[in-house]
Formats: structure tokens, sequence, C-alpha cells
């Protein structure tokens, strides 16, 4: 491992925060989050999902108005003392509405199985259908899992992806959407590599007179910084997390037009959550005012010609891409020409510092606590500040990890050494 890198992450993480504190109060504590902070920094971040909070998004999370409760929206608080919080919450609304061009934004969701959840009380009543993603093929546990309250609730009907592109069948949602009638049709999903058509989408909802939600959790960010297109012209509602490509707290958000704004403010509260969070609200406006700047889409570009370089390099490495490449950050891959399992390119990867997920392919022979492929990002190695230069190497260090080669933790410790997540508080 590389120590100026570790020393480096250390130091300045824990002089930036009230970590001294801990470190005296609770040291066994304080090793744990010292040594998540030294694993982040130390190891390849892969996971699709995941991203480096800056310090402005850390601070506001880190601060008193954790303590604050606030039950209610701005300026219709059920609690006394809500005048600073209501700022901070109207903030927030307020750059999530300009930057994706929406009526009506709720900030409020803890995250985005919360935002779902409210999207689906908002719209539907239990028993009405729902044409969603079926979860084998990308859709979210809550789309429609028997195990998730959109399976026990609700009729789902699951489309898929075409064998062998991997591509989404518009021409199957259409005709399921025929067939079945739902009250509403979701897109969007935990691995699909590939812009989604919004468009095609909208036509087949406004055919069956279905609502569109989309569940933009993924990609949030590429859209915030123009790397993506935008869901919010042809959605109902928009269901997103804060803190995937959006690099903000972990939370989620939901957009909608005017007509619904009611509708979903109130299957946020009260009907699913009780008080928000408003020390994560305050950290999702400092998150957006990011996500609205020249750099984050720059950056938001960055991850994208990152993901293309990868999976160029992971084709060339010998794994298959799934539909051939990407558009996004995301990059889902078959491992078995490498003669490996996902769960074992997984576990090797995990053993070299390298931390991906095994995945489960579409129509994929293996069960899916073992799957065929792997699922990875380039949204915290492109924040660490990795380019398409650094790719290649990222490719050759995954596939000589899946081969089993050793001495690969090593290189990946000194390739991460370069690109300190954390660089040094401004104090
Ligand atoms: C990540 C994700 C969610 C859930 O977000 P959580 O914050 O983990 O609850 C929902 N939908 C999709 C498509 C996702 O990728």
């Amino acid at each position: 491992m590389s120590t100026t890198a570790e020393t480096a992450g250390q130091t300045t993480w824990a002089t930036g925060t009230g970590f001294e504190q801990l470190r005296t109060q609770d040291p066994e504590l304080a090793d744990v989050v010292l040594g998540e902070v030294q694993r982040q920094s130390n190891c390849l971040q892969l996971i699709a999902g995941e991203n480096f909070t800056s310090p402005a998004v850390l601070a506001a999370l880190g601060s008193p108005l954790a303590n604050k409760y606030a039950e209610g929206y701005p300026g219709q608080r059920h609690h006394a003392g809500c005048e600073l919080v209501d700022l901070a919450e109207r903030l927030a609304i307020e750059r999530a509405t300009r930057l994706f061009g929406a009526a009506h934004a709720n900030v409020q969701p803890y995250s985005g199985s919360s935002a779902v959840l409210a999207a689906y009380a908002a719209l539907l009543v239990p028993g009405d259908t729902v044409l969603a993603m079926a979860l084998p093929h990308g859709g979210h546990l809550t789309h429609g899992s028997e195990s998730n309250f959109s399976g026990r609730w609700f009729h789902i009907v699951g489309y898929g992806v075409t064998r062998g592109t991997d591509l989404i069948d518009y021409d199957e949602v259409r005709r399921l959407a025929h067939q079945h009638r739902p009250k509403a049709i979701v897109c969007g999903s935990i691995a699909y590599p590939r812009h989604i058509d919004h468009a095609a989408f909208r036509e087949i909802a406004d055919d069956v007179g279905a609502y569109l939600i989309v569940d933009a959790a993924h990609t949030l960010g590429l859209v915030a910084g123009g790397a993506a297109p935008n869901p919010v012209p042809y959605a109902d509602v928009v269901c997103a997390t804060s803190h995937k490509t959006l690099r903000g707290p972990r939370g989620g958000l939901i957009l909608c037009g005017a007509d619904l704004a009611q509708r979903i403010d109130r299957a946020v509260f009260p009907f699913s959550q009780g008080g928000p969070h408003m020390h994560a609200i305050a950290a999702k406006a400092a998150a957006l005012a990011e996500a609205a700047t020249p750099a984050f889409a720059a950056y938001a570009h960055q991850v994208t010609a990152n993901a293309r370089a990868l999976a160029e390099a992971l084709a060339g490495q010998g794994l298959r891409i799934s539909t051939g490449g990407t558009d996004t950050h995301l990059i889902t891959a078959n491992v078995s020409p490498l003669g490996a399992t996902g769960a074992q390119a997984r576990g090797w990867c995990a053993a070299a510092g390298i931390v991906l997920d095994k995945h489960t392919l579409p129509y994929d022979p293996e069960p899916s606590s073992v799957g065929s492929g792997i699922r990875l990002g380039t949204a915290a190695v492109t924040t660490q500040g990795m380019g398409t230069d650094e790719m290649p190497q990222v490719a050759g260090l995954i596939a000589r990890a899946v081969r089993q080669e050793r001495g690969i933790a090593q290189r990946v410790a000194q390739l991460v050494g370069g690109f300190p997540p954390y660089p040094p508080y401004q104090t």
C-alpha cells in the first residue's frame, strides 16, 4: 500500500472534521471510520453506484442541521424553529428544479428506494398493474419484486432486453403495455449501460393511458452535466438518488410537474416518511450547486469517456461487454471467457484491492448468487482524477486479477496512490 496516499487521506480527512473528538472519546469506533477512509483511498473503487462526495457536502452532512426536526415542508412545518432549515430545503428545491428544468422537486426522500415508494404511492393504489423492467434484466427491487413492497402490493409485469444484443426491446414493451394496460410504466435500471429512449416510453405510456415513471437513480448526475438525456420533459415523475453520479449525500429526490406536486409531496410526508433529514437536505443543496458548474459538466463527460475507454479495454482483455459498449458510467461484462464466474471474479478482484460487483446478466445460465458477469462504473475513479489514459491500466489489472495472477495488489496501490480521493482541506 502506498503510505503517502494512506497518510494524506488519513490526516487531511481527520483534521477537516470533528474527527479528533471522536478519536479521543471513542477510539474503537474512530479506528473503524479511519480504516474505512483508508480502504476507500487505497482500493480501486469501481462499484457503479458509488462516488466520493466533496468536502463541502461532507461538511453539510456532518453539521448540527442533523439535530433539527422539521416535519412538513418549508413554511408549513409541524415544529418551531425551522426558519433556517427552511432556507436550506428551499435552496435544494430551487437548485434541483433549475438544474433539471422541472416544475417541482421533493428533496426529502431518505434514499432512492424511498423515492420510488413515494412515486408508486402518489400514482397507484394496491392491486394496480405496473409494467417495469424485469429484475434479472436490470430492474430495481422497488420496481417489482416479491421481496419488496412493489411486488407485494402491485401486479407487476416485466419487460426485458433482447437476447444477443442485451438492448431494451421497445416493441415488446409496447406489446406488453397494450396487453396488460398498466396504470404506470417504469424505466430506469441498475445495470442498463445505454441511454434509455424516453420519447419511446412516453409514446407507449400515452398509447395506453399510463403514467411514466423514470427511475434515474444512476444517471441523474450525468443528466446534470449534460452527458445523458434529460428524462424530465418526458416523465410524469422522475425518481433519483443524490449519491451516485450526482455525487451528493446518500439520499433521494423526486422531480415532477406542477400537476402532481401535491400528490408527490403527500406521498413522501406524511404517507411514507417522518421528519426529513435536514443535514442530508442541506448536503443535497451543496451537491446540486456543484452539479450546476462547468467543472461538473466536464466531470460528467469525463465519466462517460472513461467508461467507453474502460469497456473497450476490457473487451481487449477478452471480456464480453453487454450491449457491446456503454453510453453512461455503467459497464456490465461477461467474465466467462476468462474462465471465471461473476462471484469468483468479484472475490479475486477484491483480494487485489479492486472493488466491483458480480452481476447476473440477462439470460444468465448461472444462478443469481453466482452470475456470469461483473458490473462496474467510472463515477468514483473519475472524481479521483483518473482519465482515459488510466483506463487500459484499470482493465489490465481487472483481467490479471481475474486470471489470479500474483502481485496485482501492489500495482493497484501504486495506481490509486497517484489519485487520492480526498486532497488536503482548505482550512
Ligand atoms: C440505487 C437504485 C435505487 C435505490 O437507491 P437506494 O438509495 O439504495 O435506496 C433505486 N433504483 C435504481 C434504478 C437504483 O439504481
